[in-house]
């Protein structure tokens, strides 16, 4: 497969025709820390990687669960995650020298740059699957769309209790409480 352990695909010697990439992540084998979310299952990603010129057309599928907590009562929630992604990774020279006059056809890929050595281009598997993790996950994280979040004063599950906060609390703190809310 060409694949070293860190789960790189040099891509100096893929044929014309392309070359599949298969990997299932243990969900402790890739370093999320950098993220919002953890991984409690293992994630499966493939796909083909195919030259084109001077780039590479990378076609695939991710599919796991993602553990993350919701945004307003910060209930874990597990996500499942099933993602199809179309990326062209361009070397990291031709970047440099055309970024910016370069006639985008494929207007539906995303572009990612290649890292590191000209001589010996690596798709970075790890990477990839990181971003489109990422990619995966709506911007807000609600357990559910009413979620009613936790009270910002005594932190009670609004969800599932009452408290007597939003009671008794002075209007003009109320205004602050309801800005400090729109915050999160
Ligand atoms: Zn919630
Ligand atoms: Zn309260």
């Amino acid at each position: 497969m060409g694949l070293t352990n860190a789960m790189k695909l040099s891509l100096l010697r893929i044929a014309a025709g392309g070359q599949t990439f298969e990997h299932r992540y243990a969900p402790d084998e890739l370093d999320v820390s950098a993220h919002a979310f953890t991984l409690n299952e293992p994630a499966h990603v493939s796909g083909r990687v195919k030259p084109s010129g001077q780039d590479f057309h990378v076609t695939g599928e991710l599919e796991t669960h993602v553990a993350i907590s919701c945004d307003r009562c910060l209930r874990d929630l597990f996500i499942p995650v099933h993602e199809t992604f179309k990326l062209v990774y361009v070397p990291a020279n031709e970047a440099r020298s055309s970024h910016g006059e370069r006639e985008v056809s494929e207007q539906e890929l995303d572009f990612v740059y290649l890292d590191g050595d000209e001589l010996d281009p690596m798709l970075d598997i790890d990477q990839l699957t990181r971003d489109q993790l990422e990619l995966a996950l709506p911007t807000r994280i609600l357990c559910r769309d009413d979620c009613r979040g936790l009270c910002a004063q005594c932190g009670a599950d609004l969800n599932e209790t009452t408290c007597q906060c939003a009671a008794t609390v002075d209007p003009r703190w109320q205004a602050l409480a309801d800005l400090r809310n729109q915050n999160d």
